[in-house]
């Protein structure tokens, strides 16, 4: 986890710096609080990044997409009331952490329910991701890719396709190409055996589309 959250860092600063998109294999630990854990989650890695890169550019901009099937309450928590963060987050409503404090913080907020399938959930991610960016102009895209969002899962309760989750990402990295902000994305939560895979396969689609090189 030390390990993980030096790389978050890292890609951070590299996405910033050479203005493409970088991924961390790992990271993503959203449930952490700034004095607390949570949820399989230590260090907060990704305000951790941001405040690495604000020593430098203390006006940076970042926005944190966060598609994990559970609530970003970690980072919303940090970033409260911080101006230069805005964050999206999609997830299942009823799972853990169910943070109503924290939920407060979430500039584009989209609970849905148990067992959403891929037509419902690409289309709410289509319809809304754009226009967030755009209104948000961020410098910088945190993207918290987990894949506990597929069918299989067995603590995401989300029914999402490994088509449906392949999808999502190059929608994702689409509009921020699109809008010229480059992408730091990590892979955050994934419970069943397949996730591996599927993050492999994402990346390979991302790679032959030439949103990320290898
Ligand atoms: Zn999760």
């Amino acid at each position: 986890m030390h390990r993980a959250t030096a790389g978050t860092a890292l890609a951070a600063e590299l996405a910033l710096k050479n203005k493409k998109n970088f991924v961390n294999l790992g990271g993503g630990y959203h449930h952490a609080k700034r004095d607390s854990g949570g949820g399989f989650c230590y260090f907060a890695d990704i305000p951790y990044a941001v405040n690495c890169l604000w020593k430098t550019n203390p006006n940076l901009k970042v926005m944190i997409i966060d598609l994990d099937a559970h609530q970003g309450n970690g980072h919303e928590d940090i970033f409260k009331y911080d101006k230069r963060i805005s964050i999206f987050d999609i997830y299942c409503g009823d799972n853990y952490p169910r943070d109503f404090m924290a939920k407060q913080y979430i500039n584009y907020d989209f609970p849905v329910k148990y067992g959403i399938m891929d037509s419902e959930y690409l289309l709410l991610l289509e319809q809304n991701l754009d226009f967030a960016i755009k209104k948000s102009k961020p410098d910088l895209i945190i993207y918290n890719a987990g894949t506990d969002i597929f069918a299989g899962d067995p603590l995401g309760r989300m029914n999402i396709s490994k088509d449906g989750i392949i999808k999502r990402d190059e929608m994702v990295f689409k509009f921020a190409c699109e809008n010229l902000v480059p992408v730091c994305m990590v892979t955050s939560g994934g419970y069943s055996s397949a996730s591996a895979e599927i993050i492999s396969d994402s990346l390979k689609n991302l790679i032959n589309k030439r949103y990320l090189d290898f």
